[in-house]
């Protein structure tokens, strides 16, 4: 049986692993790569494998940078089925539509102008392609993908044939996201176990489960994207929220918080809502600027049996976690622009690591006074606008312009959905002595390094951190 790592090999983008048991092929994610202009560049090369030979795509969550290629997967003959829960079938078709349109605009705004600076039609198509600009796929791709989804409950055995099995577990990462664990029988009629992590949460988030523990396999494929950190406690980083939101609301300046639209969205709303249950907090007008987080925000609501005890309490009490007031949605563009003129509000708005979006108006009018706070609660690619403010650049461009940084920049990574190394060692830990191999992946280089030194010198089980493309043979 071969396994290889098509992405997120040495950096955190771009998950895509292929399996060939023998008998079926399959991919676990199909992910974009996301970040600086080459990192993109990468979603327009080849795959190393024909998406006509596959037999299923297993869809860890509904990130980008795990389902951002499966239109391209698709529209180049993949005719299989991808398996996933529900709400990760739901919220990939929002966020997936949600990219098919800003990749349209993007290319319309980019062609327009470079006819405007006097190219021709054919040059136009020629540099399009030499940079990699044409849109990676339509709205029609995502509709002609979405037919391909079959749905799975957690924690339930999938017998597909004698010699293959899955089962897919809480990630507790995302509302639907799932840890993988795969048996199969090889040439000598051995069964064989591989867990892929996906991504996973930290233990104790408010909405989502935590982490299933799995107690045994043969592999283990591990993210790492915080393998050498530990997050802040919880309470200290509600309280520092807190604190901000006070801060802001006195002296009359604005929080721009760069959201990502599934997840931390939700969670920030559900912090703000008991803060405002419990008086911490009134009059401070929230404005939720972002479309596709009311989408998914709509989407969470539909599956509750996916919540915490925590998230269940709340709701069984009547109250709507994600709806309290001084809570604004804002509906269009127009309204988005008008927000321009106030003062003293919070504005979360996408993309969560500024590389488009409404945030990058936001914060264009908003970076250079120092009474606003730019609020991060994600990780943050390299080579991303949202990475160069978090490094304490200070100047940054925006839309070609640039602008002094006078904001005050706070991360609160006690609301990152991934767990930190400890979680990550704790859920690997749960394997006791029966891996022969764990890969790690998901992470950057010498992040990814150091987390695997960390698991070996733990475990002394082999700990691999593989290239991108690097192929290895599972016994
Ligand atoms: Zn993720």
């Amino acid at each position: 049986m071969k396994l290889k790592f098509c992405g997120a090999a040495k950096t955190v983008t771009g998950s895509c692993y292929y399996i060939d048991t023998g008998e079926l092929k399959f991919l676990v994610d199909c992910g974009a790569y996301q970040g600086s202009r080459e990192n993109e560049a990468m979603n327009y090369e080849a795959f190393p494998f024909n998406p006509a030979d596959l037999d299923f795509v297993f869809l860890t969550h509904a990130h980008f940078d795990h389902c951002g290629r499966l239109p391209v997967l698709v529209k180049q003959g993949f005719h299989g089925r991808i398996v996933c829960t529900q709400p990760t079938r739901d919220l990939a078709k929002v966020v997936l539509l949600d990219a098919a349109h800003i990749q349209a605009e993007d290319y319309e705004r980019w062609t327009s102008r470079a006819k405007e600076g006097g190219m021709t039609e054919a040059e136009v198509e020629e540099e399009s392609f030499y940079t990699n600009r044409k849109p990676l796929f339509t709205i029609e791709d995502v509709e002609a993908m979405a037919q391909l989804f079959e749905v799975y409950p957690y924690s339930t055995s999938v017998n597909i044939n004698n010699h293959f099995e899955f089962r897919l577990r809480d990630a507790g990462h995302i509302i639907g996201s799932a840890s993988i664990e795969f048996w199969v029988k090889n040439e000598a009629e051995r069964t064989r176990k591989i867990v892929f992590s996906g991504d996973l949460g930290q233990p104790g988030a408010r909405i989502v489960k935590d982490p299933d523990l799995i107690r045994e396999a043969d592999y283990v494929i591990c993210e790492s994207t915080y393998g050498n950190r530990i997050h802040r406690d919880r309470n200290e980083t509600l309280l520092e929220l807190l604190a901000i939101l006070q801060a802001a609301q006195k002296n009359e300046g604005n929080v721009l918080i760069p959201v990502f639209a599934i997840e931390r969205t939700q969670e920030i709303l559900y912090e703000v809502n008991l803060f405002v249950e419990q008086r911490l907090l009134s009059g401070l007008p929230i404005y939720l600027d972002s479309p596709m987080a009311s989408k998914a925000t709509a989407i969470f609501k539909q599956y509750p049996d996916f919540y915490d005890e925590d998230a269940k309490r709340l709701l069984n009490k009547g109250d709507d976690p994600f709806e309290f007031p001084g809570l604004h949605i804002v509906e269009d563009a127009e309204e988005s622009k008008r927000l321009i003129s106030k003062r003293g509000i919070v504005i979360m708005a996408g993309s969560g690591m500024c590389t488009g979006g409404r945030i990058m108006h936001h914060l264009k009018n908003n970076i250079e006074n120092a009474k606003t706070h730019i609020v991060f609660v994600g990780y943050q690619v390299k080579g991303t606008l949202g990475r160069r403010i978090v490094d304490g650049e200070r100047m940054v461009r925006i839309f070609g312009r640039e602008y002094e940084n006078n904001a005050k920049v706070h991360t609160l990574g006690g609301f990152s959905a991934h767990g930190d190394e400890r979680d990550l060692s704790y859920w690997l830990g749960s394997f006791g002595h029966t891996p022969k191999q764990i890969f790690i992946t998901h992470g950057d280089e010498q992040v990814a390094e150091e987390f695997a030194d960390k698991i070996y010198k733990d475990t002394q089980i082999e700990t691999i951190v593989p290239n991108v493309n690097e192929e290895f043979e599972l016994k």
